[in-house]
């Protein structure tokens, strides 16, 4: 490769899109929920391919739970934090307030939602350890929840205790985990679907069994292991295709300062979370502690998509993509 060509390789790399005669790259999405990582953990694990994804764009701390002790305050659990992501909107909106999620107000656009009334042909994929994730908080195929709104599933492993015995340990959970992470790494190495959203569960069990610790830190450093394999089937794409890929990973909640086992309160510890991206758009919002209701409208400001006026009107987040 000559100096022209790798100057002109680093000035795309810089500028995310550079376009060929047949137009502007393809933009594509991709997120990622660790569960219940809290910020000083991640933040003193060595995490190399977070590290790499960083380095593109940025990690900043961020916040869930909604506004503390007003009328959008929202637990920091799990099914909660989700859909603050999916909808854009706290609780007090959205209304999962535990993991059983009974009655999701679907009058809250889901991400996906979103992309597909703006465009039908947009290609749409979910890779989960948690099957309600499908098939209760995006509703996917209830006509209340906006139709059929996934291309591609890859879950109910859970649900499948012949092929993952359940043990007390978790390890059928980080075992999930593992194929979860193959079947999002090919896929998109694949099909580049534009927007996906990748569900990984062991380091909040992890956390509940034995807490602050280091097998705790054996379970992140293991998460970020796979999240490598998901950043290297994007390289491999963008390798390939005319495509502009934004990553963006984060966690649903953080955990007690007392043992590191528990959440689901308001405490600072329990509302301080992250994110890394790769875009290289980030705006001011962005190192001003976003909410993880801005992830939403930064992955559509990514993807150009038009949000329609009365959803854009319930949103609690605004993008820290410019
Ligand atoms: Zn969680």
């Amino acid at each position: 490769m000559n100096r022209t060509f790798l100057s002109v390789l680093a000035a795309c790399s810089l500028l995310v899109a550079c376009g060929t005669k047949n137009g502007p790259a393809a933009p594509k999405a991709v997120f990622i929920i660790v569960d219940g990582i809290a910020a000083d953990v991640i933040e003193s694990t060595p995490t190399p391919n977070l590290d790499n994804i960083a380095g593109i764009g940025g990690y900043a701390r961020a916040y869930v739970g909604g506004e503390a002790g007003g009328e959008s305050e929202s637990p920091t659990v799990s099914a909660v934090g989700y859909n603050s992501l999916l909808t854009g909107t706290w609780a007090n909106k959205h209304n999962v307030y535990d993991n059983d999620v009974d009655s999701p107000n679907y009058a809250y656009w889901d991400i996906f939602r979103i992309a597909k009334a703006h465009n039908p042909s947009l290609r749409t994929a979910i890779f989960s350890t948690w099957t309600d994730n499908r098939t209760k908080l995006l509703g996917d195929g209830l006509a209340e929840a906006g139709g059929s709104k996934l291309d591609y599933y890859a879950d109910g492993y859970e649900l499948d205790t012949a092929r993952f015995p359940h043990d007390d340990a978790g390890e059928y959970i980080r075992m999930i985990d593992e194929v979860v992470v193959a079947e999002a790494a090919q896929h998109i190495r694949e099909n580049g679907p534009d927007l996906s959203w990748v569900y990984l569960e062991h380091t909040d069990w992890i956390a509940h069994e034995v807490g602050d610790s280091s097998e705790q830190t054996l379970a992140v450093r293991g998460v970020d292991e796979q999240i490598g394999k998901i950043w290297a089937a994007i390289n491999a794409r963008q390798s390939a295709h005319d495509e502009d890929w934004l990553i963006v990973v984060t966690t649903d909640h953080g955990r007690d300062a007392e043992t590191g086992k528990d959440h689901g309160g308001q405490s600072e510890r329990e509302r301080t979370t992250w994110i890394v991206t790769n875009s290289n758009r980030l705006n001011a919002h962005f190192d001003e502690i976003p909410g993880i209701v801005d992830i939403l409208p930064s992955i559509a400001t990514h993807l150009n998509i038009s949000i329609p006026a009365p959803v854009q009107a319930q949103l609690d987040g605004q993008s820290f993509i410019d």
